[in-house]
């Protein structure tokens, strides 16, 4: 595969700021965004749709080859719009319905090889910008610059409670946190690409910090030569 435009690669648990900061900073430097969890979620609704079992891992892989994925992003409302099948199901995919079961199916190696295979063609001759567990790992482990978001959980899980409430998704406080934790365990542990810090990952704990202020130190790191 040739990739000769620049890429972008960010990876980190739920709730790092991940979506937040890549959306910024694509639209600041109209670059193409890519958020790979999407796909992953929009498999998973997929499964969902048909009645199949997400530990039926023989009819996830099938369904996953023959998936059609498209996002849509539009810098100028920060807005997301993920087409599975021609469908918008960008609202859809965010249910603790879908989230509960994502996980599962990721950690199949063939759902991981289909999904890195079309997140490669969709950045090909693009400048992008992608996030999830494994950009810089696997999908892109030579992109021009490559971070590393990272979080303590407590605060992880504040986020993305307001987050789904801003959203008008009811959930309690309780499920988001062990949907978190439960990820967190599943995405870092699995024997294909789990989430892992990439040694040359530029990492930053946001922690305490604003979307403001993270937005400001990755782009000071892509605009320093590599
Ligand atoms: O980023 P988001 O939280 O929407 O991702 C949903 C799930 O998709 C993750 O918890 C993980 O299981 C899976 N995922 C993955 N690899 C990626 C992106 C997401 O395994 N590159």
């Amino acid at each position: 595969m040739t990739q000769l435009k620049p890429i972008i690669a960010i990876d980190g648990p739920a709730g790092s700021g991940k979506s937040t900061i890549a959306k910024r900073i694509a639209k600041k430097c109209d670059l193409f965004y890519i958020d790979t969890g999407a796909m992953y979620r929009a498999l998973a609704l997929k499964a969902k749709h048909l009645g199949i079992d997400p530990e039926n891992n023989v009819a996830i892989v099938k369904i996953s080859k023959n998936i059609n994925i498209e996002l849509k992003y539009e810098a100028a409302s920060s807005k997301l719009t993920v087409f599975l099948d021609g469908k918008d199901v960008s609202e859809e995919i965010r249910k603790p319905s879908i989230t509960e079961h994502v996980s599962t199916i990721a950690k199949i190696k063939e759902v991981r090889e289909q999904m890195v295979l079309l997140q490669r063609k969709m950045a090909e001759g693009k400048n992008a910008i992608l996030e999830g567990r494994d950009i810089t790992t696997v999908v892109f482990p030579d992109a021009y610059k490559k971070f590393y978001l990272d979080a303590d959980p407590e605060e992880r899980i504040k986020r993305r409670f307001l987050e789904l409430k801003d959203k008008k998704i009811a959930v309690d406080e309780a499920i988001v946190q062990k949907d978190i934790t439960f990820r967190d365990k599943t995405d870092s542990t699995r024997e294909h690409a789990p989430l892992k810090r990439a040694q040359d990952a530029i990492y930053i704990d946001t922690t305490h910090l604003s979307i403001d202020e993270v937005v400001c130190r990755v782009l000071k790191e892509i605009q320093k030569k590599p």
